[in-house]
């Protein structure tokens, strides 16, 4: 017992929009106290000779911590989920849930995810004796008969890096036939703009490291779910392998999500004109972004998300690898950086990562909160200038 006043009680998440969630970020003050919850470096916590973890829920910190919960919260609050838990890589967050396929089954997945997901199955989880099935997702007959014999299934929509998106109600109703638990990794569509467990997903994945934090100054994972088994494997799994996050990167996480929601729609805005603009240029063959009418999975992605199509976009320029390279040099306000969902705009040639499925012309865009225009200009300069 601390002897300190008691916090306020938290507001009610599931009454409140996204921007009160993510202001509040799973903290109430008590009087007197900070409104900006302090910011915990301890490793360990004072207890009683005998203590009673039901009273004092902090004993050492690779398990639960002040320091990490109010960011856990806040994620889970956000995804509308029962239990967060937060990691020190978004990579952290997804090889647990990845090691939920059971030996002598499969492990379904898209080709097109994140691809340190799939190289991490195929050299990881495969060698475990589980099939690692890649598959279509946008096939939902394909992704139907890769079900069979599968003991988890990831997915992730939008993908990176080719914009590709899943029909989350129909793969929920597939897994809920077939019995097969799964994922989804929600980086690129934010928790503002999907919510992957109303459609019946197990957990949802973050690499918080992107938009959730948003300023490009740290990493960090979590995972949400309301399967309060899968949440105690989490967890002990990650008491096991030291992989939760730090205090200050949780302090600055909480501080960064808090204006998640405004920044989102910012950069979702921006995204949509930036598209539209390009689809419409003479050195530009194909753009893929789920909020252009014209993409194969517009329709879907209008009902599965709200409010708009997230900032994330990919281009292929006329020419090739030389020419795509020539516009990422002749940028001046995009940034040439990996990574995405932060406040800066961020561009890059995704073919240049070993590992990664993408043609050789393929730009992938991270739009900022910069102004419109300036970015659009700088582009526009940079396809000039390079074609
Ligand atoms: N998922 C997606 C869609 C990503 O883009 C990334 C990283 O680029 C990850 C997961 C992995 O997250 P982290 O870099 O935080 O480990």
């Amino acid at each position: 017992m601390t002897g300190k006043p008691a916090g306020r009680e938290h507001l009610p998440a599931n009454e409140l929009g996204a921007s009160t969630v993510s202001v509040r970020g799973g903290f109430e003050p008590a009087v007197g106290e900070g409104i900006s919850p302090p910011m915990q470096l301890s490793s360990t916590f004072h207890h009683p000779i005998d203590p009673d973890p039901n009273v004092l829920p902090f004993s050492y910190g690779r398990d639960r911590s002040p320091a990490f919960e109010p960011i856990e919260r806040t994620i889970a609050d956000l995804e509308g989920g029962r239990f967060g838990l937060a990691f020190n890589a978004g990579m952290s967050a997804a090889i647990p849930l990845l090691f939920e396929a059971k030996p002598g089954t499969a492990l379904v997945m898209p080709a097109d995810c994140y691809f340190g997901i799939r190289v991490y199955a195929e050299t990881e989880v495969a060698p475990r004796g589980v099939e690692v099935r890649l598959v279509d997702q946008t096939d939902l007959a394909a992704v139907e008969r890769a079900l069979d014999g599968a003991s988890f299934f990831w997915t992730e929509t939008p993908t990176n890096p080719y914009l590709a998106v899943a029909d989350l109600e129909a793969i929920g109703k597939l897994c809920a036939a077939k019995g097969v638990p799964w994922a989804t990794d929600n980086t690129f569509a934010t928790p503002i703009l999907q919510n992957p467990l109303e459609w019946g997903a197990t957990a949802v994945m973050h690499s918080v490291t992107k938009y959730i934090a948003g300023h490009s100054d740290l990493v960090m994972g979590a995972v949400v779910t309301n399967d309060e088994a899968l949440f105690g494997r989490l967890r002990a799994y990650r008491g096991k392998n030291g992989t939760q996050p730090d205090g200050f990167g949780s302090w600055l996480a909480r501080r960064g999500a808090q204006t998640l929601a405004i920044r989102v729609r910012q950069q979702t805005s921006s995204a949509l004109a930036i598209a539209t603009r390009l689809q419409a240029h003479p050195h530009v063959t194909r753009v893929y972004y789920p909020g252009l009418p014209g993409h194969p999975g517009h329709e879907i992605a209008a009902k599965q998300m709200k409010g708009g199509f997230g900032g994330m976009l990919s281009f292929e320029v006329k020419g090739g690898a030389a020419e795509a390279e020539a516009v990422i040099a002749a940028c001046r306000v995009w940034m040439p950086a990996t990574s995405l969902g932060s406040v800066e705009s961020l561009i890059e040639r995704r073919a240049r990562w070993t590992g990664e499925v993408a043609g050789p012309a393929l730009i992938r865009l991270s739009v900022g909160i910069e102004d419109l225009e300036d970015l659009w200009h700088d582009l526009e300069r940079a396809l000039l200038a390079a074609g």
